[in-house]
C-alpha cells in the first residue's frame, strides 16, 4: 500500500484511488461517522455498519456504502485487492464482541463476528478508547484468528474529526503502521507511531491522566487566586507565560475571558465532555492498579471526574469542574 496516494494537494487532477484499499467501517457514530465521511470524500470505497438506524442513514447521505451487518461490511471489502477494517466503538466489550461475534448461547441472535469474515492476514485498527487489557484481548483474538492488527486512538472530539485533524496514537508493527498511515492522514493530524500494538492506548491513558490532573490543578488556583483577591486576567497573565503554563489553563482556560475560544465562554458546552474524561480516568485508574504504579494524583482525579460526571457535569466540558470546586469551597465569613 505504499504506492497509494489519496491526497491532490499540488494537483487540480485527482489522485487515481485504483490502489486505494476498500475500508469497512464498523460504529458510526459522533467520532466514527465524521471520520468515514472524511475517507468516503478522500476516494476511498467505504463500507459502513452501525447498530442505530440514525448513524447509517447519516453515513449514507455522507457517501458511505452501508452493510447489513459488520460481518458483511468486512466480507465486502474483503473482496477488494486490499482492505482494511476499522473499529470505532464505546468501550472495550463492544470491540471484543464485534471481533469475536456471538453464537446465540447467551439467548440473543447470533452475530457473526468481524476476524471470522475477513480474508487472511488482513489488517484491523481500533481507534476506540478502550482499557489496557481490553486492548490486549484485541491483539490476542485478532493474531489468533490470523490477522494483523493496530491500536490507535484518537484525541481531538468531534471537531477534530469533521476537521480530519485528529491526533492520533498509534501501536503496531512499523509496516502495519506504514502501510494504515494514507489512511490516518486523512482523519488525522499528528500521527505519532507509539511502538508495538497497546502503546497507541497506553499513550491515550497517559495523556488524558495529565490533562485530568492538570485541569484540577488549573481550576483549583483559579478558584484560590479568587478568594485571596486575584483577577482572573493577571493570574492567566502571569501563569501562562511562567512554569504554570500548561494545555488546560492556555487553551482550554476554565474562566471566561483570557482565551476567548475556550468552552468557559460558552457555559462549559463540550468540548471534551466530562463523561468522556471521567471514562479515560477510569482506564487510567485500571492501568495504575494493574501496574502497581505510585499514582495518587491520577486516582485522586478519577475519584473527582467520576463525581462530576455523575451529574450534570457528564455532559459539560470537563473544565466546568471548576465550578464543582467553587461550589465544594468554604465561603468566605
Ligand atoms: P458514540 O457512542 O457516538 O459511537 C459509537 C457507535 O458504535 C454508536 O453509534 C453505536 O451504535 C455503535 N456500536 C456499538 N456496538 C456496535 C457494534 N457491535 N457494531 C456496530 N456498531 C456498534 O461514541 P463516539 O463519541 O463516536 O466514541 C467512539 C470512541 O471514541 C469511544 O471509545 C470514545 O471514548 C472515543 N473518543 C471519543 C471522543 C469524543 O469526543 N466523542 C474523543 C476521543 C475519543
Amino acid at each position: 500500500m505504499t504506492e497509494t496516494s489519496h491526497r491532490t494537494d499540488t494537483s487540480d487532477t485527482p489522485a487515481s484511488t485504483d490502489f486505494l484499499p476498500t475500508i469497512a467501517f464498523i460504529g458510526l457514530g459522533n467520532m466514527g461517522g465524521p471520520m468515514a465521511h472524511n475517507l468516503a470524500a478522500a476516494g476511498y470505497r467505504v463500507i459502513g455498519f452501525d447498530l442505530v438506524p440514525e448513524a447509517l442513514e447519516k453515513a449514507r447521505a455522507a457517501g458511505v456504502e452501508i452493510a447489513a451487518s459488520g460481518a458483511e461490511a468486512v466480507r465486502s471489502a474483503a473482496s477488494a485487492p486490499q482492505s482494511l477494517v476499522i473499529t470505532m466503538l464505546p468501550a472495550g466489550r463492544h470491540v471484543v464482541g464485534a471481533l469475536k461475534g456471538s453464537d446465540g448461547s447467551d439467548g440473543r441472535d447470533p452475530v457473526e463476528g468481524l476476524l471470522a469474515a475477513a480474508a487472511p492476514n488482513t489488517l484491523f485498527m481500533d481507534c476506540s478508547t478502550i482499557a489496557v487489557e481490553d486492548s490486549v484481548a484485541v491483539r490476542e483474538l485478532t493474531t489468533a484468528a490470523g490477522h494483523r492488527v493496530l491500536d490507535a486512538p484518537v484525541s481531538g472530539g468531534t471537531v477534530g474529526a469533521e476537521a480530519g485533524t485528529l491526533a492520533m496514537m498509534v501501536g503496531g508493527a512499523a509496516e502495519d503502521v506504514a502501510e494504515a498511515m494514507p489512511v490516518l492522514e486523512v482523519v488525522g493530524k499528528r500521527i505519532v507511531h507509539c511502538g508495538p500494538a497497546g502503546n497507541g492506548l497506553a499513550a491515550k491513558v497517559c495523556n488524558n491522566m495529565i490533562l485530568g490532573a492538570s485541569m484540577i490543578a488549573v481550576s483549583e488556583a483559579f478558584v484560590l487566586g479568587e478568594k485571596l483577591g486575584l483577577s482572573n486576567e493577571a493570574l492567566f497573565d502571569v501563569a501562562s507565560n511562567a512554569t504554570g503554563q500548561c494545555w488546560a489553563l492556555t487553551t482550554n482556560c476554565p474562566v471566561p475571558g483570557p482565551v476567548p475560544t475556550s468552552p468557559a465562554n460558552r457555559d462549559f458546552k463540550p468540548g471534551f465532555a466530562g463523561a468522556l474524561m471521567a471514562k479515560d480516568l477510569g482506564l487510567a485508574k485500571s492501568a495504575i492498579e494493574t501496574t502497581g504504579i505510585e499514582g495518587r494524583m491520577g486516582l485522586l482525579a478519577e475519584e473527582i471526574y467520576a463525581a462530576f460526571a455523575q451529574g450534570e457535569g457528564g455532559t459539560k466540558d470537563f473544565s466546568g469542574i471548576i465550578e464543582l470546586i467553587r461550589e465544594q469551597s468554604t465561603p468566605t465569613a
